[in-house]
């Protein structure tokens, strides 16, 4: 039987590789069979080594996505590199907490700048090249405050709520074209993102109490999420936001 899950052949681009939820997602690609492009400041040199022990190429790209400045640079070393892209896993991502009376323009605009600016700019350096191909796969992470308010993170739920509303643009836009755009929503994943969270007894406490499956998420809980938006399996899934997130969102 053929294995719809196959990424054989295949080259994906995941931003912020180094650690966290894209160092899941990059070796959970892999280990499915795809080549893979590992992005971001931080030299993703540790998913590096565990790209190509699981038998698959490994770029590294140097890149700030604090601006949009390097997106079309990405995509072109991916080509150059790996020889095209597949698949486009946007998962670079930063938060800054304030309340928000007090919360700063510098705040909002670090955030506003990498999770929803350079995500959407990414998706269209790599969407013109997978639309001229007439095929590829984009996977948003976008965020429990996709759905929800939060608290104290105002540019992060509006960049999060953003993420979801322009993965279901692109989805419209390009879904005749063959490019399926689609976000993966993490509930509460142990990463460096939630080490504050995970630090703070009260709040670690009411998050643990809400989560039916009772724990906190690995990254590499997201991996089969991602293989799935990323392989043939989901070719009629189209503007999805998939949350993984042990029942958050069911409470
Ligand atoms: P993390 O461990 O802090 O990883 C964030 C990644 O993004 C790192 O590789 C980081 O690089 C990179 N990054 C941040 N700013 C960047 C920039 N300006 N240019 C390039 N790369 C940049 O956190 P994580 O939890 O794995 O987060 C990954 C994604 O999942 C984020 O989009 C986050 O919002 C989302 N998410 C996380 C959770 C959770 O519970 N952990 C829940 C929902 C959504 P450096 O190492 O160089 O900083």
């Amino acid at each position: 039987m053929t294995n719809i899950f196959d990424l054989s052949g295949k080259v994906a681009i995941v931003t912020g590789a180094n650690t966290g939820i894209g160092q899941g997602i990059a070796v959970a690609l892999a280990e499915a069979g795809a080549d893979i492009a590992l992005v971001g400041r931080s030299i993703a040199d540790e998913t590096a080594a565990l790209v190509r022990g699981a038998g698959r190429r490994a770029a590294l790209i140097a890149a700030d996505l604090a601006t949009i400045e390097p997106v079309q640079a990405i995509v072109d070393q991916t080509i150059a590199e790996l020889g095209r892209v597949d698949i486009l896993v946007n998962n670079a991502g930063t938060i800054r907490r304030a309340d928000a009376v007090d919360f700063s323009e510098e705040d909002w605009d670090a955030v506003i700048d990498t999770n929803l600016k350079s995500l959407f700019f990414l998706c269209q350096a790599a969407g013109r090249h997978m639309i001229a191909r007439g095929s590829g796969k984009i996977i948003n992470i976008a965020s429990m405050l996709s759905f929800q308010g939060g608290i104290r993170v105002p540019s992060y739920t509006a960049s999060k709520s953003g993420v979801a509303g322009l993965t279901k643009l692109l989805a419209n836009e390009w879904a005749a074209r063959g490019v399926n755009v689609n976000a993966i929503a993490p509930g509460y994943i142990a990463t460096n993102n939630t080490a504050a969270l995970q630090a703070d007894e009260t709040r670690n406490r009411q998050i643990m109490e809400r989560i039916p499956a009772g724990r906190w998420g690995a990254p590499s809980d997201l991996g089969g999420a991602a293989v799935f938006l990323a392989s043939s399996a989901s070719d009629y899934v189209q503007g999805h936001i998939l949350a993984v997130d042990g029942g958050w969102l069911a409470r």
